[in-house]
């Protein structure tokens, strides 16, 4: 790519802490392969700054946003149109800039669900279990949901919030306590447990890891470490194991696709992060 300069475009991530955040490797591998003369960085906002910072980013002539973690209900709140996707969801992680005007989306799930194609497994028809309730969770349970998987099974600390987040999959969702995820083909580990190598001992994941086996694909959202200690107990008992790192390529490539309005260089940004799945 050729310095910035007076006609280049800016994207960029939003989040608090955001200074480890992947994404600007991810897009910008995407723009140096493709010759386009754009430019993606990270923003650190503060709680309660998301919408100064989309009213800034907006004045400015960003064409994206990138939202994560704590901003991404406040980034739904801040845009002035959101897909029905983001409504059902209450949060999003993107927000394209068109004309002056803000349009909200969410590509987590669907990230995930092509990354879970791109591994081979396809969820329609199959049962899958979801371990958590959160933002992430309830991203992946509305995907399952829509990619026909036959049952979607969640599994949570509260079982009041796995009830409601249930719900988003349609009639195939439904609360499920730990042992349940014997009979899922895929299981998805959707907590933060295991971030940065904390949550060892968890009673919810160890109870989960004693259903596990041969068979089934354990995937944790959690890609740092490569290997959580619940991947690697699930590898233990014989299932296959994959972990989030292609479920953040895949939603970013989605991102890229609405920010530039151009098939994404998937390839290229696999590559790009490829140090980071060592182990994996
Ligand atoms: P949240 O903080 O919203 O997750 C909350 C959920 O985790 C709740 O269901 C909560 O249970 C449960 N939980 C939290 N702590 C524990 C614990 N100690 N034991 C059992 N359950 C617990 O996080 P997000 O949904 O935003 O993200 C979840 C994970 O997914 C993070 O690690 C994040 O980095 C990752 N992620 C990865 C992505 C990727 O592209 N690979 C994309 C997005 C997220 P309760 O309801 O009982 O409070």
């Amino acid at each position: 790519m050729t310095s910035p300069g007076a006609r280049t475009q800016l994207a960029a991530v939003i989040g608090d802490p955001v200074r480890h955040s992947l994404s600007p490797r991810l897009h910008n591998a995407a723009y140096g392969a493709l010759h386009m003369d754009w430019v993606y960085v990270a923003f650190e906002v503060a709680p309660g700054s998301v919408p100064a910072a989309v009213a800034g980013a907006r004045v400015l002539g960003l064409r994206g946003l990138s939202v994560t973690t704590p901003h991404k209900q406040a980034a739904l709140t801040a845009a002035d149109h959101a897909s029905p996707l983001a409504q059902r969801l209450g949060a999003a992680n993107t927000l394209v800039f068109d004309k002056g005007e803000v349009f909200a989306e969410s590509t987590d799930g669907d990230g995930l669900v092509a990354d879970l194609r791109a591994a081979g497994y396809e969820p329609s028809g199959k049962v899958a279990a979801v371990i958590g309730a959160g933002g992430a969770a309830r991203s992946a349970i509305v995907a399952l949901g829509a990619a026909g998987a036959s049952r979607v099974l969640v599994v949570n600390r509260s079982i009041d919030h796995a009830v409601r987040a249930a719900e988003l999959a349609g009639p195939v969702g439904r609360a499920a306590p730990a042992e349940a995820v014997a009979d899922a083909a895929v299981i998805l580990q959707a907590t933060p447990v295991g971030l940065g190598g904390r949550g060892e001992g968890n009673e919810l994941l160890a109870e989960v890891a004693a259903h596990l086996g041969a068979g089934q694909l354990v995937y944790d959202f959690v890609y740092h470490p490569p290997v959580t200690s619940f991947l690697a107990a699930a590898a233990n008992s014989g299932a296959a194991v994959r972990n989030g790192l292609g479920m953040l390529v895949h939603q970013a490539a989605l991102q890229f696709e609405l920010f530039c309005g151009e098939p994404a260089p998937l390839a290229v940004m696999w590559a790009a992060v490829a140090a980071e799945a060592e182990g994996a």
